[in-house]
């Protein structure tokens, strides 16, 4: 079972998050590989950990919404995609258009030229009218321009950058799981509290933070990839007194799911038009539209097809089109 852990220590302005995702993963994994369209493997390992960052991300903030994290790229991987919505359900799926190298990493999947960016993007769920998406966006490079070779390393850069927040992400990968640890020193409320804060303080507040992100920063792939929650965080923080919360499993747990539909199908083949959809019909007798994150594949022959394009109401019997 998939499970998110929140947690916070003692005396100290810092929280702390763990997420792994097992069997929504591999569903994912699954549903791809059965559909004969699996991604190389760097590329699942990328979308694990994407997957995991952008649950972690959804679960840090209070906002009623998908959180959409893209990264899009300049090389063999033109885009990936991790999308979760505010109760916890992902998904992900990349655009993969050249070969992949079996130990490609960040730069040499997605920012070969240096254009490489990764996007975040908070989209509403119930939309004001002329509101926009929020959206931030950081290059895949640090401060010096060097390249980055790790998702984590990008967003940790993010959070500073956008949102003012010390944080310390370790994410991690493979076939069977895709897990994270968030560290994230808490904003401090108010600018008053800043001032009448005595330096000694502010001083043993960043010492603490300094301290654990340090301890966070220690975690190799591998502990990440096997340990369970409660192994991990007593290796891992033994000396600091942790606070832990209830943590989200079963049904309140991230789990996959697909928002794809067949009237959304419809909808994006109205909007090719007749012309093309005619077009199809004649060289293949049926359209056949996969979507790009569940492998779920949408059949429309030419009753449906025609269905398509006739007014509401007047759908010919028979039609499942618009059902
Ligand atoms: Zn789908």
């Amino acid at each position: 079972m998939s499970e998110l852990h929140k947690f916070i220590f003692d005396g100290l302005p810092v929280r702390g998050m763990l997420v792994r995702l097992d069997d929504g993963w591999r569903e994912l994994l699954q549903r791809r590989a059965a559909a004969d369209a699996a991604f190389p493997a760097p590329v699942r390992v990328l979308l694990g950990e994407m997957a995991a960052a952008a649950v972690l991300m959804q679960a840090n903030i209070k906002f009623n919404g998908a959180l959409i994290l893209q990264v899009f790229g300049d090389g063999p991987v033109k885009l990936a995609v991790a999308e979760v919505q505010p109760d916890l359900a992902f998904r992900t799926t990349a655009k993969v258009v050249g070969e992949v190298a079996d130990d490609a990493r960040l730069e040499a999947m997605l920012n070969v030229h240096g254009k490489g960016r990764c996007a975040i993007t908070l989209d509403p769920q119930d939309k004001l009218p002329g509101q926009q998406p929020y959206q931030g966006v950081v290059p895949l490079h640090g401060d010096r321009r060097e390249p980055l070779q790790q998702l984590a390393q990008v967003l940790e850069h993010y959070m500073l950058q956008s949102e003012q927040l010390d944080t310390k992400l370790v994410l991690a990968a493979d076939d069977r799981l895709a897990a994270g640890l968030l560290i994230q020193r808490l904003p401090v409320e108010g600018a008053g509290n800043l001032a009448s804060q005595r330096n000694e303080d502010r001083i043993g507040l960043d010492e603490g933070y300094n301290r654990i992100a340090h301890l966070a920063a220690t975690l190799t792939r591998d502990e990440l990839l096997t340990l369970d929650a409660e192994t991990l965080l007593r290796r891992l923080f033994w000396e600091e007194t942790v606070r832990r919360f209830e943590p989200q499993t079963g049904a309140s747990a991230p789990r996959f799911a697909c928002r794809c539909s067949r009237e959304r199908v419809a909808g994006m083949l109205r909007s090719l038009g007749r012309e093309e959809i005619d077009s199809i019909l004649a060289e293949q007798g049926r359209v056949e539209i996969g979507c790009d994150f569940c492998a779920l594949k949408y059949h429309f022959d030419a009753i449906d097809a025609a269905g398509l394009f006739m007014p509401a109401g007047q759908q010919p019997p028979g039609s499942s089109a618009l059902n």
